[in-house]
């Protein structure tokens, strides 16, 4: 055995891209990312049709539902997808600035490779500039308490070019309210759990009937029409068990030889169902919410006592209501007593025309339980104003909490460039250049608004830079409807803190994360390929 036999250590069907090869690949995907959702930055961004394989069809212009639903592949693209979501959790709001910092830092960290600047070299720049971002967006940010005016400032602004347009001052009120009423004040600080704000969609009517509700709505009708449609001094019973007889197990045999036989059957049935709604009316309960079904024969003794029900309600509105009127969800019907019971003023179904009625609970024990009812011409527009909700939601929640905001229009991001070159300087070696570049990274915002305006990239920042260098230029940031550069706090184009910190957070992160990458093995579906086409899609 003289000749050399090739050595695998890996099985066939594995892909194997190494060195700079690998790094290019990655950054490519990456940026590939970027770019699909670039177009979508800012008020006049435009929109993305999404169709997935079933024919359903989304037209949005948030970056992280567009990623999510462009079911993307190549692993390092993926990963910005993990930023879009991380900032999605944080805030709710700026994830297609995120991806698009990160997408950037990394096609700026390639000038830098192509200038044999080592990998590790360029990720402790990134990493140096990370830091003081962080530290130096502090500084730039501008405090604030709970003025509602402000608020409303910048829950227009996250729903800015987002289908809201016409009644961005109705929505903008709603969420703003919601988010005071549910907010709690703690040594000096505003707690805000959003979880009590519920979101319900009702198809009708213009996106400006959209209403702020103190309670719960529920998509609901009640199971019966001849039950009440309203009941006043509602006392609820959640159950997340059926108001049924449990279907006998798939092997056991009831056998049936005669028809008094199938009778007694029946009737031992009906009054185990019986005795179901006498148990619900000796807890004096007068509405009942069950998690599961509610049998017809239940129905009609439950109709028969006069009590309200419902069926079918998710687990995660059962958990709602739990909240909002102090009722005990029960598993077992046979431990339900007044004690486990919620309070609502009232337990009301609301009909339109030939639509499914919905059910409002109002008055609940605890008055932080909202809803907003979204109305809107067709599903596809209700679906883009909840995104932008969401968004409002979220970005008024952390100004509030963090008690802090800066300006948009790309004006935070200039200051910050600016900030950060200034600080750069002072740094020796090859780390300088890398932060440099990061802080190119950042004009790329303010550059892709213009340029999604239809406004000149490079004069727009040629000009914001230099009002920057002056002392009144801290906020000025583009006006994109009259492509001028203005003064954005006063604008009203008003963004929290958050926002950034978490985006250059996590965008840094991640392109640091795929410089140290040198080696990339995949077995089986690789999907390691960079797609030849823009979105990756069509790729086999
Ligand atoms: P993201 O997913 O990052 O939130 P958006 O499409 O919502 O992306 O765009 C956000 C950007 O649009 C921010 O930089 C914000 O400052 C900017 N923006 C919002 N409203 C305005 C406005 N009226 N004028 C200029 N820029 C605006
Ligand atoms: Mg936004």
């Amino acid at each position: 055995m003289t000749d050399k036999q090739p050595i695998f250590i890996l099985p066939e069907n594995i892909q194997r891209i190494m060195g700079r090869d690998a790094q290019r690949n990655n950054i490519m995907a990456a940026r590939m990312v970027a770019d699909t959702i670039k177009t979508t930055l800012g008020p006049k961004g435009m929109d993305k049709m999404l169709v997935n394989n079933i024919g359903d069809i989304i037209i949005t212009n948030d970056g992280v539902t567009i990623l999510e639903e462009m079911e993307i592949e190549h692993p390092a693209a993926k990963m910005l997808v993990e930023v879009a979501k991380t900032q999605e959790d944080a805030v709710g709001d700026g994830t297609t600035t995120a991806v698009i910092l990160a997408g950037k830092l990394l096609e700026n960290a390639e000038k830098l490779l192509d200038k044999k600047i080592h990998p590790t070299v360029i990720a402790r720049g990134y990493r140096i500039a990370a830091e003081l971002s962080q530290e130096l967006l502090q500084d730039i940010s501008t405090k604030i308490g709970k003025d509602s005016l402000l608020l409303r400032s910048i829950a227009s602004t996250a729903m800015t070019g987002k289908g809201a347009e016409t009644s961005k001052d109705i929505l903008s009120d709603i969420v703003v309210k919601a988010v005071t009423q549910v907010m709690e004040e703690k040594d000096g600080k505003y707690i805000v759990d959003l979880n009590n704000v519920k979101l319900e969609k009702r198809k009708g009517g213009g996106i400006e009937d959209s209403e702020l509700i103190k309670g719960i709505v529920l998509d609901k009708e009640k199971v019966h029409s001849d039950m009440p449609s309203v009941v006043k001094n509602a006392r609820i019973a959640l159950l997340d068990t059926a108001l049924e007889i449990k279907a006998p197990e798939t092997d056991t045999k009831i056998s049936i030889s005669s028809p008094e036989q199938l009778q007694a059957f029946l009737d031992q049935e009906e009054r185990t169902l019986k005795s179901m709604v006498q148990q619900i009316k000796a807890s004096k309960a007068n509405v009942v919410i069950c998690q599961k079904g509610i049998d017809d024969v239940a129905q009609y003794y439950l109709t028969k006592e006069g009590i309200y029900g419902l069926r079918r309600v998710s687990k995660s509105d059962m958990e709602k209501l739990s909240k909002a009127t102090g009722a005990k969800i029960v598993s077992n019907i046979h431990e339900l007593t007044e004690k486990e019971l919620g309070n609502a003023e009232t337990v009301e179904e609301v009909k339109e025309g030939s639509e499914e009625g919905v059910t409002y609970i109002t008055g609940c024990v605890n008055p932080k339980a909202l809803t907003i009812l979204i109305r809107g011409g067709t599903e596809h527009v209700i679906d883009e104003i909840e995104r932008a909700i969401k968004d409002a939601l979220g970005d008024v929640a952390a100004a509030l909490q963090d008690g802090k905001i800066v300006s948009g229009g790309g004006a935070v991001e200039t200051e910050l460039a600016k900030r950060l070159r200034e600080k750069g300087q002072v740094l020796k070696g090859r780390e300088q250049l890398a932060v440099q570049e990061f802080a190119s990274a950042l004009d790329s915002i303010p550059s892709i608004l213009a340029e999604n305006a239809g406004l000149d990239p490079i004069d727009m920042l040629t000009e914001l830079k230099a009002i920057h260098e002056t002392e009144k230029g801290k906020n000025f940031g583009i006006d994109v409807y009259n492509g001028k550069i203005e003064d954005m706090m006063i604008k009203g184009v008003i963004e929290p803190l958050r926002i950034k910190t978490q985006a250059i957070k996590s965008a840094s992160e991640v392109a640091m994360m795929l410089l140290r990458i040198d080696d990339v093995i995949a077995s089986g579906k690789g999907g390691m390929m960079p797609p030849s086409q823009p979105m990756g899609m069509g790729e086999e």
